[in-house]
C-alpha cells in the first residue's frame, strides 16, 4: 500500500480546499530543543504546508526552555489570529510536562488531535481533530478497499497517540478489534487472527511471517533506526504471506502528515464557523 503516492493526491486535494476557503491559513509547530528526529519531522510539515498555501508560522526553543515559557507561547498562539493550528513537536524536554503542554492548547486548533478534548471526541464517536498517523492509516486502508467490517483488527501497541486511535477508528468502522501491549500473552496467537494488523511498537522486524495470517492486510507504523537504515515493526518476509502490506518508509509516514494538513483546514473550517466544534 502506497503511502507515499496517496499522501501526494491528499496534498493535491487539500491545496484546492486551502484555495476555496479563500482564507489565510496558518500552522504554527513549536519545536524545544535540538533533537534530530524531531527537526526532520517538523521541517517536512513545514514543506507539506508550503505545498499546500498553508502558512508554516515556526517557533524554535532552546533545549532548556521552562514549562512556564513554553506554555507562555502556547497561550500567545491560542489568541493570534493567524494561527489556525498548533503543532507542538513531541517528545519535549524533560523539564516540562507534556501533557499539562497539551491540555493548555486551545481545542479548536489542536490539529494533533492529542488534547483530552479531542481524545473524548472520538472516543464518544464525534470525532474532531484525530491524531494525524492512525486517521492516515485509515485512508490508506479506505483507499486500498480493505474490508474492515466484521474483521478482526488487531492493533499492537496502545499509545495515546497511536494504538489508542487506530483501535477506536477500528472499532468505529465495525471491526473486532483486539489491542496487544508489552504484557500479551502469546502475542504471535492474537496476531496471527488478524485480518488486518497494525504495528505500532517501535522494535525493529517484531512482527513476522510466522505470525501474520495469509492475505491479511499489515500496516508498519513503526520507526527504526538500525544499521543507519530506517525500518518498521515487520519482518521483509511478511510480504510474502500478507495481502497488503505498507512499506517503511513510504507508507504510514506521508500519510501522517497528509493528515495533518486535513486537521489544519479542519480547524479554517472550525473557526470560520462552516463546521460545528462540540460544546464551542
Ligand atoms: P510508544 O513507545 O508510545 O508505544 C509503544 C507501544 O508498544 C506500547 O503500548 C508498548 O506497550 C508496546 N510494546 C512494547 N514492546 C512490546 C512488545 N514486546 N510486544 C507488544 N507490544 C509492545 O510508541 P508510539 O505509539 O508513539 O510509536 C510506535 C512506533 O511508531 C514508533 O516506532 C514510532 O517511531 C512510530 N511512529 C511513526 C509515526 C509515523 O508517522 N510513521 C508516527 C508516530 C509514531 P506498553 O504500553 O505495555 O508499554
Amino acid at each position: 500500500m502506497d503511502g507515499k503516492a496517496l499522501a501526494a493526491q491528499v496534498r493535491a486535494e487539500v491545496a484546492r480546499e486551502v484555495a476555496e476557503l479563500g482564507r489565510p491559513i496558518g500552522l504554527a509547530t513549536v519545536l524545544v530543543g535540538e533533537d534530530q528526529a524531531s527537526a526532520l519531522y517538523v521541517r517536512r510539515k513545514q514543506e507539506a504546508c508550503a505545498e499546500v498555501g498553508i502558512e508554516a508560522i515556526h517557533h524554535e526553543l532552546a533545549a532548556e526552555t521552562s514549562e512556564a515559557e513554553l506554555l507562555g507561547l502556547v497561550a500567545e498562539l491560542n489568541a493570534d489570529e493567524r494561527v489556525t493550528g498548533i503543532l507542538v513537536q513531541l517528545p519535549l524536554p524533560e523539564q516540562v510536562d507534556e501533557s499539562r503542554v497539551i491540555r493548555a492548547l486551545d481545542p479548536v486548533k489542536d490539529v494533533d488531535g492529542f488534547h483530552p478534548a479531542s481524545a473524548g471526541h472520538l472516543l464518544q464517536g464525534e470525532p474532531t481533530f484525530v491524531a494525524a498517523t492512525p486517521a492516515g492509516i485509515m485512508e490508506i486502508l479506505r483507499a486500498y478497499e480493505i474490508p474492515l467490517e466484521g474483521s478482526r483488527a488487531v492493533v499492537v501497541g496502545r499509545s495515546n497517540i497511536v494504538g489508542k486511535p487506530m483501535g477506536l477508528l477500528l472499532l468505529a468502522e465495525n471491526a473486532t478489534v483486539t489491542t496487544c501491549h508489552s504484557r500479551t500473552r502469546d502475542l504471535a496467537a492474537v496476531v496471527r487472527e488478524a485480518d488486518v494488523v497494525v504495528a505500532a511498537v517501535g522494535r525493529a522486524a517484531m512482527i513476522t511471517k510466522e505470525m501474520v495470517k495469509e492475505g491479511a492486510a499489515v500496516v508498519d507504523v513503526g520507526i527504526n533506526r538500525v544499521d543507519g537504515k530506517v525500518v518498521g515493526d515487520v519482518a521483509d518476509d511478511v510480504r510474502e504471506v500478507a495481502g497488503h502490506l505498507t512499506p517503511v518508509p513510504g507508507g504510514v509516514g506521508p500519510m501522517t502528515i497528509a493528515s495533518l494538513l486535513r486537521n489544519t483546514v479542519r480547524a479554517a473550517r472550525y473557526q470560520a464557523g462552516l463546521l460545528a466544534f462540540p460544546g464551542g
